[in-house]
């Protein structure tokens, strides 16, 4: 049984204030194989008031001892890269190579990232009007991370903390305690002071809302549903807190005839089901010039049912699970609410895979002929399901790409680069992915509209959690 009761407070193991106990689940078995504790108002003040200490001396300390800091905890993550993994793929059930190739991959690349841009970064500069600048960290920041890249979030919140001075308090997912237990092992091992970091259990409800209202912290960092990030801003905006976002996405995906309409199409059936589909910017909206709408549909197809849904214990390019019940629930719903609106089922359904009969596995699906007025094709589902929508011209997959409150990436398949940097223009995203280019550690990553505002990762990652003095000299 994993034991995740403990709170990592003012840098010793501790036990919580609450005693409400909540179970870890299993996505395979949906057995019971661990426990945590939901933590409370007293447990957040305890660790506020730890960080806040920490943050006084903090603060002051020289860049080269924060980047020795940092190659220490590079080193120390590489070493319990494995641990990492497994825990990701017992709690969330992450395949287990991709868990290893990617979610665990992501705590030594973004960290390498912000090593190299804190490195680059200058913190005390004079102005051609001969005033000074100097960054400084913004203080004690409270952290709220997801279930769907327990590491890769942690990764982008913590690091730029440690690395810019800050202090902090992380509340991970009450669903993925594991991996940030593990977290909070390596930086107790690194040896950063006591109190600069702080890990609480507990619920969005208790202990996310608890940070994001408390007096003590000077900036919220969450990632999760524009719902609960539009919660945590309403709550912060009392103490006037920097709120920054990384919420959801329903990303387009948009296919000409010009590309190589094999490799890009399969490829982006695999990154659609990547994870289960359980992340922020998959491609979810597949846009299909009407000249080729038909190969694409056979292309499509052919890839869907050549995805293999296995047990994330397995090695290989399957998918396992989704996260929990509760996810399982919201995306048979969502396959339902398609086929009710009339969108044709290409492939999957609702129902487990042949083959299971427990655990949360999904069918791979795919909705054709879906119009962008569907609530499958605007909602974001979260499960590996793929739409497609046909256009007729550039104008017209530019119109439908953009009309969605989201704008967290975007997705273009053509062999014209004129026509790649002229639409890429007009795409309102954070980010868009050219021919499968894929995101580079240390690259700004963030939406527009209501995907978030902030950007996470490399400088800007940084630049985030820092505050800009200006010294006037008489
Ligand atoms: P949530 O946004 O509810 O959960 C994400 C994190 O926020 C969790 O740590 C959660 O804690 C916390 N949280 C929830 N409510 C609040 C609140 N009011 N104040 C502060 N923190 C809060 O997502 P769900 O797990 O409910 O998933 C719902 C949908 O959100 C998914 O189907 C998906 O569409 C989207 N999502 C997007 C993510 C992304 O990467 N952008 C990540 C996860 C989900 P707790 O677990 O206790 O609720």
């Amino acid at each position: 049984m994993i034991d995740a009761r403990k709170f990592y407070l003012n840098g010793q193991w501790v036990e919580p204030v609450s005693r409400k106990e909540f179970p870890i689940l299993s996505p395979v078995s949906e057995d019971q194989i661990g426990v945590t504790i939901l933590g409370n108002e007293e447990d957040v003040d305890k660790a506020v008031a730890a960080a806040t200490e920490a943050f006084k001396s903090f603060c002051l300390t020289p860049k080269d001892e924060r980047l020795d800091l940092l190659e220490r905890l590079l080193k120390i993550t590489k070493n319990r890269f494995d641990d990492l993994a497994w825990a990701m793929t017992k709690e969330m059930g992450a395949p287990i190579s991709m868990s290893r190739d990617s979610q665990a991959d992501s705590g030594i690349g973004h960290l390498e990232g912000f090593i190299d841009s804190l490195r680059e970064m200058v913190e005390r500069e004079t102005l051609s009007n001969g005033d000074i600048l100097v960054r400084e960290p913004i203080g004690v920041c409270g952290l709220i991370t997801p279930w769907n890249w327990p590491i890769n979030q942690i990764a982008l919140k913590v690091i730029p903390v440690l690395a810019t001075g800050c202090t902090c308090v992380l509340k991970p997912s009450e669903h993925t305690p594991l991996s940030a237990k593990i977290y909070a092992e390596i930086i107790d091992e690194v040896g950063y002071p006591p109190g600069v970091f702080n890990l609480i259990q507990g619920d969005g409800p208790t202990v996310g809302a608890a940070l994001s209202a408390h007096k003590d912290i000077q900036m919220m960092s969450f990632t999760g549903s524009t719902r609960a990030g539009t919660d945590v801003s309403r709550r912060a905006a009392d103490t006037v807190k920097r709120v920054t976002l990384e919420l959801g996405g329903k990303s387009p995906n948009i296919v000409f005839s010009d590309c190589n309409l094999e490799k890009r199409v399969t490829e982006s059936v695999k990154e659609c089901f990547l994870n289960s589909g359980q992340s922020c910017d998959a491609p979810t909206r597949l846009l299909v010039e009407r000249s080729c709408y038909i190969e694409v549909l056979e292309i499509v197809k052919r890839a869907a049912l050549s995805q293999k849904v296995a047990n994330p214990m397995e090695e290989g390019d399957h998918i396992g699970p989704l996260f929990d019940k509760i996810q399982f629930d919201r995306v048979q719903n969502m396959i339902k609410v398609g086929i009710d609106e009339g969108a044709e089922l290409l492939v999957g359904g609702t129902g487990r895979p042949l083959g299971f009969e427990k655990g949360w596995f999904v069918k791979p699906t795919v909705f054709s002929n879906v119009t962008n007025d569907m609530r499958v094709a605007h909602e974001e589902i979260f499960g590996p399901v793929l739409v497609i929508i046909p256009f007729e011209d550039e104008d017209e997959a530019i119109n439908i790409a953009n009309d969605t409150p989201y704008g967290l990436a975007a997705y273009l398949q053509t062999d014209d680069m004129n026509r790649a940097e002229r639409v890429s223009s007009k795409l309102r995203a954070g980010a868009v992915h050219i021919n499968g280019g894929g995101f580079n550690y240390g690259s700004p990553f963030g939406g527009f509209k209501q995907s978030g505002n902030g950007r996470e990762g490399g400088k800007m990652g940084l630049e985030d959690f820092q505050e800009v003095k200006t010294l006037h000299f008489g």
